[in-house]
């Protein structure tokens, strides 16, 4: 079988650590619900597209106890604490895509950021062309890391969004993140949590339209269930601002997600996707991407 992503893997879930079939749509609650196919048989876990906004989710989310245990093995095997293997151009393309922020004191919020290296990366460009004199990073992750302050980057770590809940950022980052969190709840907090002026990031898989393509051909590519939850491509970024009513944000750009292997480590994967996300730069309705990124601002 074929891995939708080269960084998680997929589990089987028993019933004992299922929580029941959700009846509406975890990001706008609609119920009208599509049915897609199964990413895992017994117990049976539907893929649903949500009518309204666009999400496709899980029909059935694991418990928070199952996810601990899977993300505590997953950064195990994982050291580095991101999903990237290529953080300085992973960065580059975020700094690209908030150039033209400029604060005196910056403060990034990176969301599941893991160690903090892709915050840590941006914030060292913003110093180096003058967009900022210091910054202020808050990483959030279930995971604790040794951090330290570097020079003018002052870096926090805290394990749940709710401890910044009274704080506005200059940057949110929220990269390959929401897809892993049941509550659809997450998006509508970020926008929250960005200060006038500000740009959120969010970067999520988009492989449904993938997974069906090669389908036809008899290949089953596997979805990373549990690790992946949802999986939101171009129809649900593009309008998921009317959906929940947010007037005061505006899109600034969107594009297929960066590919996320490389060259050296993958060859083949890296090839193949370059592929894929190819003809998105020149047709509008093509969606074999793998993943979309969005940057929002906040106007007033
Ligand atoms: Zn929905």
């Amino acid at each position: 079988m074929i891995k939708a992503t080269g960084f998680n893997s997929s589990m089987h879930v028993d019933e004992q650590d299922l929580l029941e079939t959700n009846k509406n749509c975890v990001f706008c609650c609609s119920k009208d619900l599509k049915k897609l196919f199964n990413v895992q048989k017994k117990p049976a876990i539907m893929l649903v597209k949500c009518k309204r906004c666009k999400a496709v989710s899980v029909d059935r989310f694991p418990k928070d106890g199952l996810l601990k245990d899977y993300y505590e093995s997953y950064y195990s095997v994982n050291k580095t604490g991101v999903t990237f293997s290529d953080i300085e151009r992973f960065s580059a393309v975020i700094f690209d895509g908030v150039r033209n922020l400029s604060k005196k004191r910056m403060k990034i919020l990176d969301f599941g950021g893991g160690s903090g290296s892709i915050a840590i990366n941006i914030a060292r460009s913003m110093l180096k062309e003058k967009k900022a004199n210091s910054v202020e990073i808050t990483i959030v992750d279930y995971n604790s890391f040794s951090i330290e302050d570097i020079g003018n980057i002052e870096v926090n770590w805290v394990d749940t969004l709710e401890k910044v809940n009274e704080k506005r950022f200059d940057l949110v980052i929220a990269s390959a993140i929401v897809e892993h969190i049941p509550r659809g709840d997450s998006v509508r907090k970020l926008l929250r949590l960005v200060d006038k002026g500000g740009i959120v990031y969010f970067r999520t898989p988009f492989v449904v339209p993938i997974i069906r393509l090669f389908k036809l051909f008899k290949i089953n590519i596997d979805f990373t269930f549990p690790g992946h939850l949802h999986d939101l491509g171009k129809d649900f970024w593009e309008n998921i601002l009317d959906i929940y009513q947010i007037e005061n944000f505006k899109i600034l750009s969107y594009s297929a997600s960066p590919v996320e292997s490389n060259f050296k480590t993958s060859f083949i994967r890296t090839f193949a996707a370059h592929l894929f996300k190819f003809p998105s730069r020149f047709f509008n309705f093509y969606d074999l991407v793998g993943g979309w990124q969005i940057f929002f601002k906040k106007i007033d």
